[in-house]
């Protein structure tokens, strides 16, 4: 498959008249890298674009995961829980170099409104340090775990820089634990500009993830991070999506 990336590359290399072939082939992951990946490739204001979202890892199917991903070009959002990042660092390294973008899920997956000011900031602070860590860069996104949530929540998100995502559809895959009713649900949640909620360490959503991305691109989605989907605009500190 071609992105439009690769032809504007392909294109541009035809218009160099001089050049030897073999020159301009590193052009496209330079590319591609410079301007962030799929954001630069996927103009969601033209195409069909839904944003796939995995949160509570990384876990142990993630690298799977990323691999499928990877062959077929699909770029995902991942919403982290602090003490996974400090256990598996080199996958979290992994999906930042490979295009995905990483939000914030708390350190240890508590019920956010449930508790102190403090403890939320230190809930927040310590995984923003350790995606940091990894990464170069604090998340600006956060999702709270169980979509448990209010003002003095996302207000403190937003003093460490960060908007709320939650999702317009949430699959339960937790629950359901089973490839062909994951595969059924994504399915009949996925709409345009639909931001859809899955975990990466539920065993069943990593292997059904090969043929349910298949299915998804042969329905015309292009499958984008959640800052994809905004074309653009960036969501404010404190700000929640969608
Ligand atoms: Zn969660």
């Amino acid at each position: 498959m071609f992105s439009r990336g690769l032809v504007t590359a392909a294109m541009t290399a035809a218009l160099l008249p001089a050049f030897p072939a073999h020159a301009t082939l590193p052009a496209p992951p330079a590319r591609a890298a410079l301007h962030g990946g799929a954001a630069a490739t996927v103009d969601c204001a033209k195409v069909k674009c839904l944003a796939l979202t995995f949160d509570d890892g990384p876990g142990a199917a993630t690298g799977t995961l990323l691999t499928t991903l990877r062959k077929s070009g699909v770029k995902a959002t991942f919403f982290l829980m602090g003490k996974h990042v400090e256990e598996r660092p080199a996958l979290v390294k992994r999906m930042a170099a490979e295009g995905h973008e990483i939000g914030n899920h708390t350190w240890s997956h508590p019920s956010l409104p449930t508790l102190f000011d403090e403890e939320i900031t230190t809930e927040l602070k310590a995984t923003q340090d350790a995606v940091a860590q990894v990464t170069g860069r604090a998340p600006r996104l956060f999702r709270p775990p169980y979509g448990q949530t209010d003002d003095r929540v996302a207000a403190l998100a937003g003093d460490e820089g960060m908007a709320q995502v939650l999702w317009t559809g949430t699959t339960l895959d937790w629950k359901l634990r089973d490839e062909k009713k994951i595969r059924a649900v994504v399915l009949k949640l996925a709409r345009r500009d639909g931001v859809i909620l899955m975990h990466d360490v539920v065993p069943q959503t990593v292997r059904v993830m090969p043929a349910l991305v298949k299915e998804l691109k042969k329905r015309g989605y292009h499958l984008v991070t959640v800052s994809a989907l905004l074309q653009g605009r960036r969501l404010a500190p404190g700000e929640t999506y969608p």
